[in-house]
């Protein structure tokens, strides 16, 4: 079977592949002609089972600056799942016509899921509050534009650390570069995961540090990454309302920070950021929302070429362990919808019978029989 190349998570870029898609992507945006016929005859199909602007607007863009072409739906809705079609089953039928999925799906995992059935590259573009690698991507261009960088930085990132998918991708890839010190500015109720936080900072040893106020932190930083509290993940909508205007980021907190230090956020805003920093040089994240676009014509590229080729390194996967028949408690997992799907843990702490559910990366404690 031909062998294929996904993007679920950031962790399937080597660090190297990621400095090389910002390479092909800063060339691209230097030498537009020259990739205008890249990828005449190939389709990408952008399947959207939850909301999008830019994400989805951005792969389709992309894919036509290839000179290829995007079919696909922008809303659970307008899909077969409306009649209870599985996700499982519109992936495998979707790569009847396309040649590369972008997919974004409320479940965790869902992406992972929809790779092991799918016939052609699967991108990931969010999956619930899980992770949005190719937001990484465009974030890791905008700062290395901006820097010069992406090491020995001080990153600040403010707001809804739980449940924002991007803030998971963006540390899991920072992380990686040397000298970076996470500012993790949220409120108590808001804080990172606990995965990010013993699975990508901790085996790492990544400095950072919590802060409950921009004002507190500001001067220090090269980047600040705002981010909109996540409404659509409540499950207490008054938790939301009593949470979601926690921090705003304006013109007169700015006059606090670095002459360089750069503003990134993944959009949507709400109300975190003040229309009065637009205009600020620092402020870089429509300049981000471009980006983007490059960074995925690159990751399109690399996807399809690798897919033609089959050489790639094999994605980082931890060995797996049989549970029996226990199955992941995550009500967010994609395998508490898609039933059939096969339960897959890995092992996370041997002295306390602690495991992960591969799709979600909820910890589960090993169940007695
Ligand atoms: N657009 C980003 C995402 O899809 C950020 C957000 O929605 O707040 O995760």
């Amino acid at each position: 079977m031909k062998r294929l190349r996904h993007l679920i998570d950031i962790s399937d870029l080597t660090t190297a592949e990621i400095d090389g898609l910002i390479a092909t992507a800063e060339d691209i945006m230097t030498h537009r002609a020259k990739y205008a016929h890249a990828c005449e005859g190939k389709k990408i199909a952008t399947l959207f089972f939850e909301p999008s602007t830019r994400t989805r607007l951005s792969f389709e863009a992309a894919m036509l600056e290839l000179g290829g072409s995007t079919l696909g739906f922008a809303s659970a809705s307008a899909s077969s799942t409306t009649k209870g079609e599985s996700v499982m089953d519109t992936i495998r039928t979707v790569g009847a016509y396309a040649d590369i999925i972008a997919m974004r799906h409320p479940l965790e995992g869902a992406a992972l899921a929809a790779s092991q059935r799918s016939i052609v590259p699967v991108v990931n573009a969010g999956d619930g509050g899980h992770c949005h690698p190719t937001q990484t991507l465009a974030d890791l261009l905008t700062i290395k534009n901006r820097h010069g960088r992406l090491d020995h930085l001080v990153v600040g990132i403010c707001g809804d650390l739980k449940y924002g998918r991007t803030v998971h991708s963006l540390i899991n890839a920072l992380s990686r570069y040397p000298g970076n010190r996470f500012v993790m500015i949220s409120p108590p109720e808001l804080t990172i995961p606990n995965y990010v936080r013993y699975e990508i900072l901790e085996p790492r040893s990544a400095e950072w540090t919590e802060c409950r106020t921009i004002e507190d932190c500001i001067a220090d930083l090269d980047v600040l990454y705002m981010t909109r509290i996540q409404r659509e993940r409540f499950s207490d909508i008054n938790e939301y309302e009593r949470l979601k205007d926690s921090y705003v980021l304006n013109a007169e907190k700015m006059k606090a920070a670095k002459a360089d230090m750069s503003v990134l956020h993944p959009l949507p805003r709400v109300k975190e950021i003040n229309v009065d920093v637009d205009d600020d040089p620092r402020a870089c994240y429509f300049r981000q929302v471009e980006y983007g676009k490059f960074m995925r014509m690159a990751l399109i590229l690399k996807l399809l070429a690798d897919a033609e080729s089959g050489e790639f390194p094999d994605p980082v996967r931890r060995p797996l362990t049989d549970l029996g028949t226990y199955r992941c408690g995550n009500p967010k997992c994609v395998t508490a919808v898609e039933t059939d799907l096969k339960q897959m843990f890995s092992l996370r702490d041997a002295t306390h019978d602690i495991y992960r559910c591969e799709y979600c990366e909820t910890k589960v404690k090993k169940p007695r029989y």
